[in-house]
């Protein structure tokens, strides 16, 4: 049976794409004489890689990161397989043989996934290095090992642990990648993720990895200036009601309105990223009138007070807060996490 068109949804994901083009193009003048990639793992961190990478692309962008293969696909709808890296690196042969059969040059991880890439008839590959992040990677005493050596390693990565401290482990980490590049002679190196790029040129090598702040994240305070919000959660109003004095509002009726109260019942709950956590004391606004939360959020929905907004209509769009900076702040979640818990229901544009 074919479905009718579907109604319009009530939850909806605006990409600002001018924002985010502004955004790369930023950390790309930031990254001085390297040139600035994109990490688009994980859909580009939730927001679509549909919206994402064309206007990545679009405005410069030669480079694109994701973590498994399970991601290729998407992103190849939109630039050449030379362009694209598979973090994660070909555990087995029918990764190796993916990565060769679509030209995506795979990032080698250890001496097995070397040996592997090799014995597969070698060619264009990545190498990771572990510089001190102790996560992903070959140990710089490995550098030496007979596979290790024999590959054409277009870029040398390795992934900082600390760049958005000042840690002294940012130097630790930048010395011993300087000594692997000495060893290896990639044809590019890239060390610098969103932070990093804000530490300065002896971070910067041939390529830099930002992710977090092409999406709007402040990385470092130094970023601040310079990167805008890109993603703009709006909910519909579902329902409009009054609650009378003295009745409780939501699960565990953790509110109880302590006069009559208008309230209008958004469609947006904690399946779609909206954690419970981000609830309390939290504010949503609507033509710039704001409209606090009342009691819990559900999974699909949260009620706000708009006793300063009557005219607030079921239909209405209202924004989510989302400013990822001040939502961090507040919610003890990562900028990363709220970014990538963006959930599923919502229409992106
Ligand atoms: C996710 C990731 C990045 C991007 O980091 P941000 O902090 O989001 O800028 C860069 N490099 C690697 C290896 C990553 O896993």
């Amino acid at each position: 049976m074919t479905l009718p068109d579907l109604p319009l949804a009530t939850l909806r994901l605006h990409i600002d794409p001018d924002a985010l083009a502004a955004n790369w193009r930023a950390l790309d003048v930031m990254s001085g004489t390297a040139r600035a990639g994109a990490a688009v793992k994980a859909n580009a961190y939730g927001l679509g890689v549909d919206l994402a990478v064309p206007a990545l692309r679009d405005a410069g962008c030669q480079q694109f990161f994701v973590a498994h293969w399970q991601e290729v696909p998407a992103v190849l709808r939109h630039v050449p397989a030379a362009q694209v890296t598979v973090l994660h690196g070909a555990h087995n042969a029918a990764e190796a043989a993916f990565a060769r059969d679509v030209g995506v040059a795979p990032v080698i991880n250890n001496v097995q996934q070397a040996r592997l890439w090799q014995s597969g008839g070698g060619g264009r590959c990545h190498l990771m290095v572990d510089t001190g992040i102790n996560r992903l990677g070959l140990a710089p005493d490995l550098l030496g090992d007979e596979a290790v050596a024999a590959l054409d390693v277009d870029i040398l990565l390795s992934h900082l642990a600390s760049a958005d401290e000042d840690s002294p482990l940012n130097a630790v980490q930048c010395d011993r990648f300087e000594a692997a590049r000495a060893h290896v002679a990639p044809r590019r190196s890239s060390l610098a993720n969103s932070a990093g790029i804000a530490l300065g040129g002896g971070y910067h090598f041939d390529v830099t990895r930002p992710g977090l702040s092409l999406y709007g994240g402040i990385a470092r305070p130094e970023l601040a200036g310079s990167i805008t919000q890109v993603a703009f959660p709006q909910a519909a109003v579902i329902q409009r009601r009054t609650v009378s004095a003295g009745a409780s509002i939501g699960y565990n009726a953790t509110f109880t309105a302590p006069q009559d109260i208008e309230t209008a019942t958004v469609s947006i709950g904690y399946a779609d990223g909206f954690l419970r956590n981000r609830g309390a004391g939290n504010t949503f606004s609507y033509n710039g009138a704001s409209l606090p939360v009342l009691g819990r959020v559900s999974m699909d929905m949260v009620v706000l007070d708009c006793s300063n907004c009557l005219n607030l209509r079921e239909g209405d769009w209202v924004d989510v807060p989302f400013d990822l900076p001040t939502e961090a702040e507040r919610s003890g979640f990562t900028q990363y996490e709220l970014l990538t818990t963006i959930g599923q229901r919502f229409f992106r544009s």
